[in-house]
This record gives C-alpha cells, structure tokens and sequence, in this order.
C-alpha cells in the first residue's frame, strides 16, 4: 500500500487538462490533410491517389475538394503532390455538425492558386435544446456497427487516467435506456443495422448520435454496398460527426463537447 502511494506520488498527475488547455498531439501525428494556401492547382494530386475516394476534382475542373470524413490520413496526397501543396495538418479539432462541412473546397483564382472556397452555414443549434436538458453531465452507450476495432480502442482511452473523460460528466453506460445518445463506431453493417435503430429508439429523448472516425461519418473505405448502409447517417440523425481513422481521444472529446452545445465549431 505505502509502495504504492509513494509511486503515485512519484508520477504525479498524469491527466491531460484538454479541453481547458490545448491539445498537444505527439510529433509523429498526422492530421488531415489540407491544402496549403495559395498553392499551384496543378501541383494537387489526382483523385486516383486516394485510397478512400476522399479527393475529387482535379486537373481541368473547376474545383478540388477533399472530403475529411472519408479520409484515412494516410497521406499518400500529401506525398503525391508537388513543392508540398497538400501537408498533413496537427489539428484535432475537426468535428462538424453538419457531413458537408467536414468537405474543404479550393477552386483556382486568376492566377491558378488555390482559393479556400466558404463551406456550408454553421448547422442549427439543437445542441441547445439538448444542453438545457441534459446539463453538463452525458451518458452515451457505445454501438459499434461494424468497426475494425481502431476507434473503439480511442474511445476506451477516454477512461483511462490520462484522457479520464469522467471529469468532463461524461460516462459510458451498459443499457441504451440509462443512456442520453449513443456512440457510434465503424460503418453500419446490414447484419447490425436493425440492431442499431432499435438501441437508438431505445434511449429516452432528447438523444444525441456521434459517429466516430471515417466510416462511421462515411462509410470510409467500406462504403456502401450489399453488406454496409455506409455512415451512421444513413440509418440514425448524427449530431456531431468526428473524422479521423481513428480520431485521438482529444478529438473525440472535442466532438462529445461538440454534439451537446458546450464548445463552438473550429472548421481551420
Ligand atoms: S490522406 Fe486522406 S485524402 Fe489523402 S490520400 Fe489518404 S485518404 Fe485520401
């Protein structure tokens, strides 16, 4: 016992002060990828790089747009463009309410440059509505439709000391019924969609729905087909999408916030 107290004091406190301080993602960490302003429209990569269907437009079109909540972060645009007119960003803080907004457009000026082009108006604030009833406090039960395990493994680290979301008034539960929104992993399956309009149904409103990571905001690289409906949003109304494969505990915590009203959009 005495052992352990001491190394507990040895280690001090080793939880992150996100969302009050800033997110400090490790150096090695890759972003989505962005465009770099003014930067050559020819020197962007064509859209057959992306593994994911994430880029379209391109050479002789009039716009070129990389869908975030499609992206694997994989980087080959990155790598495939010239004089680096496409980088990796270290933003987390990337989750939207609304899917069309998680789309960055650049079209050509005058001179052939990249010019960001404005995204979609900010969405409704429902989020207030459920933040008046809900409070501070958010208990979300977790529904993975089909993942490959990536964001479930982010979305465990919320608990653990580190990230420790419980001090947010966030908290994961067993049963949909004890639950104010649900959590969704991966893309929807058709063996587990039905399973995931019932657990939906089964929360008492008002309910908020977040889809994690690419495929849940998407599809991601599994799209749609005869065994998956694509993004929760096919199947459920999401509140806050959070891209990412798979987004950092910090970006999941910011697109929780994000779904219930307590912090604003930041769209870079
Ligand atoms: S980083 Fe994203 S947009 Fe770029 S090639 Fe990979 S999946 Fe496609």
């Amino acid at each position: 016992m005495l052992t352990a107290l001491l190394r507990s004091l040895r280690t001090g406190v080793v939880t992150i002060r996100y969302p009050d301080e800033p997110a400090q993602p490790p150096e090695r960490f890759r972003g989505a990828p962005r465009v770099r302003p003014r930067a050559v429209i020819t020197a962007l990569p064509p859209p057959s790089v992306c593994p994911s269907g994430a880029i379209v437009g391109g050479a002789g079109q009039s716009r070129y747009a990389i869908d975030r909540g499609r992206c694997l972060y994989c980087g080959r645009c990155a790598e495939a463009s010239l004089d680096g007119a496409i980088e990796l960003g270290r933003q987390v803080e990337l989750s939207a309410r609304k899917r069309e907004s998680l789309v960055v457009e650049v079209a050509p000026d005058a001179e052939g440059r990249a010019v960001a082009l404005p995204g979609p108006p900010r969405g409704e604030d429902v989020a207030e509505q459920i933040r008046r009833t809900l409070g501070r406090s958010l208990q979300l039960r977790h529904l993975d439709s089909g993942s490959c395990n990536a964001c479930d493994w982010e979305l465990t680290a919320l608990l653990n000391p580190v990230y420790d979301v419980r001090r947010l008034g966030i908290d994961f539960v067993a049963s949909p019924r004890h639950a104010d929104g649900v959590i969704v992993t991966g893309p929807v399956t058709r063996n587990l969609e039905l399973a995931v309009r019932r657990t939906y149904q089964a929360v008492p409103e008002p309910r908020v729905v977040i889809a994690v990571g690419g495929c849940a905001c998407s599809g991601g690289i599994v799209g749609r087909s005869y065994a998956s409906a694509g993004g929760v949003a096919e199947v459920l109304p999401v509140d806050a999408f959070i891209p990412g494969c798979p987004p950092r505990p910090e970006a999941i915590i910011f697109g929780i916030l994000l779904a219930v009203g307590r912090v604003t959009e930041r769209q870079p």
